[in-house]
């Protein structure tokens, strides 16, 4: 038999099916070990009585073996009856209601043992159970566990059983490959941790009922995790430190002309990071600068005198973001500064065609081009610039861990500036990026008013709409996010932005329109326009305005069904107002009756208006477990590494690296399983 690695593509097991392979192939990657490093979120434990059973187990769920008897198929309103025995000759029935003939004719057969799990119960002195949720053929089914793990699976549209099953088959072949350990023994000893292997087994086949024990085995795997992260980060920049035609730029004139022509003056924080970045373009070493401020802070500005310094000294520049929107949005903005002193820019998205591309690319390697925007497209191999200055990063949160390796590999020669809303502890952006500068923005614009929040219930609908006619009288414009488009297979809740949409052209006719993202990009353009020329005034949307959208006339915000975003997402979603000195609002907006940790998380939206808390209490809420939810919170998303529990770790990490030095296999046993293939070549060429 061919043996299987855990880093080959999924497609060379079998056992998976089409549909699956796809789903798994869109949330956790094409590789077998892919979705082998999935933490679970809880455990499930199946009581399974091995004894006679007895009236103290009535109404607790429990698993048993029986066998079939004889099956009594049900007419009208009397139940289906399988008749039973344990192997202690005590009788159980399994009754159901409107349940198949063929189901039951199928499913159980005279003589066969079964296990059986579901609620005990009992009628006219013999034990019952209803509607069991589990049968299981022993016969066929060996690797029983009282305990099952549960896997996050919110989104991916796959079942629990079916990814629990798939778990357990791939982890046999998983067992087979073995590594050399790659973290020291005084860690190990310290922390009592087990294998690579074991650590992994143990979280997915657990011997006990609860989560928290299986905290010594993810605090493993988190370890593994931030190694392989460092040590990813760290061979991209000993290429990038060799590098040695370092670019000057000493004239700032440009940009302190723009400085004088802006209609706000520049806060003290950021006259402070833009003397920073100054600093870094005219000393030896490139700049690699992370520039921090919550939504809103001003950052885009910041980005925009770098790059003006820089194309004046006769360099390029390039500046990616993660949306179009954004894309087009910056275009407009920098070409709208820029272009009056000469400057060619140019926006590479997506829907360009080949040929245009192919000038774009033709053009840049003449230096025809000054500044390219655009989304990740702008990593495209065969995309050169012919004397790249600076490359500035837009809401790095939202690239993931291989966009950012991407970026530092690309970026050899160049200073980098990175942008971002989400506030990491110090020591993280050490595993991250690797060495990297900080600036803050700490200090809003002068004159901005917190944005005030509601929290609204479907019976306010009339009014929230006669507040928004008054709002649009006053020339005041709003945004109403939903979590859904609503066309095509998609659920018919009427949280969609369609079904909204409907609704509101009712009331507010031609002024109110919509975009989403299985629109034309053109068509969201335009209307984006429309409604900063004030001929949309209500824009219903999905998250697709989530980052960086700014249109300072846009006092209001409704979101509708805020339970269904992530505290950091709702923060930023609320950053698209109070963008200028107007009173500005968010009206969280929520259709059903909410639980109580949906009200928890509500409310800390309407207490506050500072990101970093805004996160820190997420996390908290949703506990340690929930290492899915971190990528909502805007951190860089981990699969085991808890932002908020581990950095105690990060020390510890250092050290265990530099042990590594001599151990190129360990190394790259480790890369292989946290990273797919394709990078290979990145760490180990050269
Ligand atoms: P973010 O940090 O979220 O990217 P932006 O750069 O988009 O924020 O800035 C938000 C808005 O604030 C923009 O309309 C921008 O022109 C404006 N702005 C930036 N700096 C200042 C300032 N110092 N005073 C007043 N308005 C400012
Ligand atoms: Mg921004």
């Amino acid at each position: 038999m061919h043996k299987i690695n855990f880093d080959e593509n999924i497609d060379c097991l079998q056992f998976i099916k089409p549909s699956l392979n796809k789903k798994l192939k869109i949330h956790f990657g094409h590789r077998i070990i892919d979705y082998l490093l999935t933490f679970p979120k809880n455990i499930n434990y199946k009581n399974y009585i091995q004894r006679p059973i007895s009236l103290a187990d009535l109404k607790k769920q429990i698993t048993i073996d029986i066998t079939v008897k004889s099956v009594k198929i049900g007419f009208l309103k009397s139940p289906s009856t399988i008749l039973c025995e344990n192997k202690f000759g005590q009788r159980i029935n399994i009754l159901y209601f409107n349940i198949s003939q063929k189901f039951l004719t199928e499913r159980y057969k005279k003589g066969e043992i079964l296990r059986i799990t579901g609620t005990l119960n009992i009628f006219k002195d013999i034990f019952q159970i209803l509607h069991p949720n589990s049968i299981l053929d022993v016969s066929k089914f060996q690797s029983f566990s009282e305990f099952e793990p549960i896997y996050n699976l919110r989104r991916t549209n796959i079942k629990q059983k079916q990814f629990s099953e798939l778990i357990k088959r791939s982890m046999i072949e998983f067992d087979r490959q073995k590594f050399d350990e790659w973290i020291q023994k005084k860690i190990l000893l310290k922390y009592k941790w087990s294998s690579f292997n074991e650590s992994l087994k143990f979280i997915h086949t657990p011997i006990t009922k609860n989560i928290l024990d299986l905290e010594k085995f993810r605090k493993r795997l988190a370890f593994d995790e931030v190694l392989s992260n460092l040590i990813a980060v760290n061979s991209f920049k000993k290429k990038y430190s060799f590098s040695s035609n370092k670019i000057f730029i000493k004239n700032t004139t440009l940009s302190n002309k723009i400085i004088s022509t802006l209609n706000f003056s520049l806060t003290n924080d950021q006259k402070l990071a833009y003397k920073q970045i100054t600093y870094d373009l005219n000393s030896e070493k490139s700049m690699f600068r992370l520039l921090q401020g919550d939504v809103g802070s001003g950052k885009t500005i910041i980005s925009l005198l770098t790059i003006s310094d820089v194309l004046n000294s006769g360099y390029q520049g390039a500046l990616m973001v993660p949306s179009e929107i954004l894309a087009h949005q910056h275009f407009n903005y920098f070409s709208s500064i820029l272009k009056n002193y000469g400057f060619k820019i140019k926006l590479l998205t997506g829907k360009l065609s080949i040929k245009e591309k192919k000038e774009i690319y033709n053009d840049l390697k003449i230096h025809k081009i000054d500044l390219l925007i655009g989304t990740h497209s702008l990593f495209n191999k065969d995309l050169f610039f012919s004397k790249l200055g600076v490359i500035v990063i837009d809401e790095q949160h939202k690239f993931g861990v291989n966009q950012r390796l991407n970026l530092l590999n690309k970026s050899q020669n160049s200073n980098v500036l990175i942008m971002s809303a989400t506030p990491i502890p110090r020591s993280l952006t050490f595993v991250v990026y690797g060495e990297i500068d900080i600036s803050i923005i700490k200090e809003k614009p002068k004159n901005r008013k917190n944005t005030n929040t509601s929290i609204v219930g479907p019976k306010k609908l009339k009014e929230l709409i006669s507040g928004l006619k008054r709002l649009i009288k006053k020339n005041e414009k709003i945004f109403w996010v939903l979590p859904e488009i609503g066309i095509d297979e998609e659920s018919d809740s009427q949280s969609s932005v369609i079904k909204r949409y409907d609704y509101l052209f009712k009331v507010f006719g031609e002024k109110v329109n919509f975009i989403h993202g299985k629109m034309k990009k053109k068509l969201i353009n335009d209307k984006i326009c429309k409604f900063k020329n004030e001929q949309i005034m209500i824009l219903v949307s999905t998250t697709l305005i989530e980052v960086g959208i700014d249109i300072p006339t846009a006092t209001t915000i409704v979101i509708e069904e805020p339970n269904k975003f992530g505290l950091a997402q709702l923060h930023q979603l609320r950053g698209r107002v109070g963008r200028n000195n107007l009173i500005s609002n968010c009206i969280l907006f929520h259709n059903d009756k909410m639980s109580e940790n949906a009200k928890k998380r509500l409310e800390i939206m309407r207490m506050s208006n500072d990101g970093f808390f805004i996160a820190e209490k997420d996390l908290e809420i949703r506990g340690g477990g929930d290492m899915f939810g971190t990528k909502q919170t805007g951190l860089p998303s981990w699969r085991f590494f808890n932002p908020y529990n581990d950095i105690e770790l990060i020390e510890e990490v250092k050290e265990n690296l530099v042990s590594l030095m001599d151990k190129k296999q360990r190394v790259r046993d480790l890369i292989s399983i946290f990273f797919n293939e394709s990078k290979f070549d990145y760490f180990f060429s050269g």
